[in-house]
């Protein structure tokens, strides 16, 4: 093999050199580039990425996806053909497709407000994506101060953190420590099994996976989902009642079992364990809630018309149809008092909406509506409670999303309905009872819907003053969904949603009464 000679190496640095220059004037043509410095742990160590302005009409910055990855640790697979980077953070997938806003995370696609661009030889992607679509995956506080072009990264890690045992003759408790203070939610559905739900937890479930016998506890196992931790506890034959005592300073749950006061009636191995009964928190005193007046809001109404499905279907009509059968059956089944916030098609403001729920001295609150995104896949129904926002950013979200555009309305992760604005009038009093509504709602709407199941979720809003009452906000079903929007027109469908909201305030009251 020939060696170069020294004028053609010098040509190819020239075209080398040129190149890099020309790539440089190109992206100085789209932007002007500046540098972000990413300040990791609280000043410990810093990095500078460049960033630029891509699109003339906005003031978005942008990064190259190779630095967003270097920000998240992340994964990253260029495919030049479907002109898709795909980024893997935290086990989630994101694929992000250039001159589109769409990101889709593990199958379900977000909006952006800006598009991912391509430009000389980089995909550039949005700081928005960096901020508020990968952080809320991370087990990190990610903040943007644009004034400073400064973004700091905080690892705040779990805050589900250790677990304890003790144990007495007849009782065993098994403490959880928090880093925060956190709503939970606990069942008992499957004989010789305590569900410990933490709403919002992150938890090294590693550290939980116990097997052997503490006390009462046989064994211990836990489970990390997109939003909230679970803690599964195997407990024995002899633990008849649980009850989990929430300890706010320092923050912890302290799961008590106890032995039965009957002695214990010897079972062959083979019988079927019992449940466990749950008994509430507050030294095993059962608070006492009558329901005898439930609030039914059916959403939006007049010029407001909520969401339309592709068909025409409007929002406002199929909340108002769902209320009226849900009112007939609550009143005929449970011979409860029924007051709607509206009954025909009236522009209601939110505070009146409230005031009604209050003026009615109504027990449980109940707010209908129908989802909606801009992908016509996305489907399902899911319930909300209010939890106080946990962090500012949290809050800024919410906030923010709120009065987001409206290809936002409705969808992701992030609460994005004006609606929210309802959940001012509960108070932190009623949290684990709406949570408790919440989760009922969402067991009867599963076992009567042949659709999606995606959860209850927790609307991160600051509590206000004003509060009366317990309150849910249920997403019936998506009208963006074609086969969705035609079935929430359907009265079978609308009769199956008014059953599972009657039979969640059945279970609801007998619970409580
Ligand atoms: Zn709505």
């Amino acid at each position: 093999m020939q060696r170069l000679s020294r004028i053609e190496l010098m040509r190819i640095s020239l075209t080398i050199a040129l190149m890099i220059v020309l790539a440089g004037l190109w992206l100085g043509r789209v932007s002007a580039q500046d540098k972000i410095t990413v300040v990791y742990g609280g000043g410990r160590t810093s990095v500078e990425f460049s960033a630029w302005l891509v699109d003339p009409q906005s003031d978005e910055l942008y990064l190259r996806a190779n630095d967003v990855a270097k920000i998240f640790k992340a994964t990253q697979f260029w495919n030049a053909s479907s002109r898709k980077v795909v980024l893997g953070i935290e086990r989630k997938r994101f694929t992000l497709t250039v001159d589109t806003r769409v990101v889709v995370i593990d199958g379900e696609p977000i909006m952006m407000h800006n598009p991912i661009r391509y430009e000389a030889g980089f995909v550039m992607i949005p700081m928005e994506f960096v901020v508020e679509i990968a952080a809320p995956f991370t087990p990190s506080v990610l903040e943007w101060d644009r004034p400073s072009l400064t973004l700091r990264v905080d690892k705040v890690g779990y805050n589900v953190g250790e677990l304890s045992f003790a144990s007495t003759g007849d009782r065993s408790t098994a403490t959880v420590s928090l880093n925060e203070p956190l709503i939970h939610h606990v069942e008992s559905d499957t004989p010789g099994l305590v569900r410990l739900k933490i709403y919002g937890g992150r938890i090294d479930a590693d550290k939980f996976n116990i097997r052997e016998a503490r006390g009462l506890f046989n064994g211990v196992r836990a489970e990390q989902t997109e939003r909230d931790a679970y803690i599964y506890f195997d407990v024995t034959k002899q633990a008849t009642r649980v009850r989990v005592e929430r300890e706010d300073s320092p923050p912890r749950l302290v799961v008590i079992l106890e032995k039965g006061d009957l002695p214990e009636i010897p079972e062959p191995e083979f019988a079927g364990r019992k449940r466990v009964e749950i008994v509430d928190s507050a030294g095993g005193v059962r608070r006492s809630l009558s329901v005898d007046v439930v609030v039914l809001d059916p959403g939006h109404g007049g010029k407001d018309n909520g969401k339309m499905g592709g068909n025409g279907v409007l929002e406002k009509d199929v909340n108002l149809r769902i209320a009226e059968k849900t009112r007939e059956l609550l009143r005929e089944e449970l011979n409860v008092e029924v007051i709607m916030t509206r009954e025909d098609d009236r522009l209601l403001s939110l505070t009146r909406r409230t005031e009604i729920a209050n003026e009615g001295k109504g027990d449980l609150f109940i707010s209908i509506h129908c989802n909606s995104w801009f992908s016509t896949q996305a489907g399902g129904f899911e319930a909300y409670f209010l939890s106080p926002a946990r962090t500012e950013w949290d809050r800024a979200v919410a906030m923010a999303e709120n009065a987001a555009d409206d290809f936002m309305d409705g969808g992701g992760d992030v609460v994005s309905d004006i609606d929210f604005i309802l959940w001012d009038m509960v108070q932190a009093e009623y949290l684990s009872e709406s949570s408790h509504f919440a989760e009922l709602t969402q067991k009867a709407m599963n076992d009567r819907l042949d659709i999606r199941n995606r959860g209850v979720k927790q609307a991160n809003f600051t509590v206000l003053q004003g509060a009366r009452m317990p309150a849910v906000l249920i997403e019936t079903a998506f009208l963006s969904n074609p086969r969705e929007e035609s079935m929430l027109t359907d009265m079978a469908f609308q009769r199956k949603v008014a059953e599972g909201i009657v039979d969640a305030v059945r279970q609801f009251r007998e619970r409580y009464q």
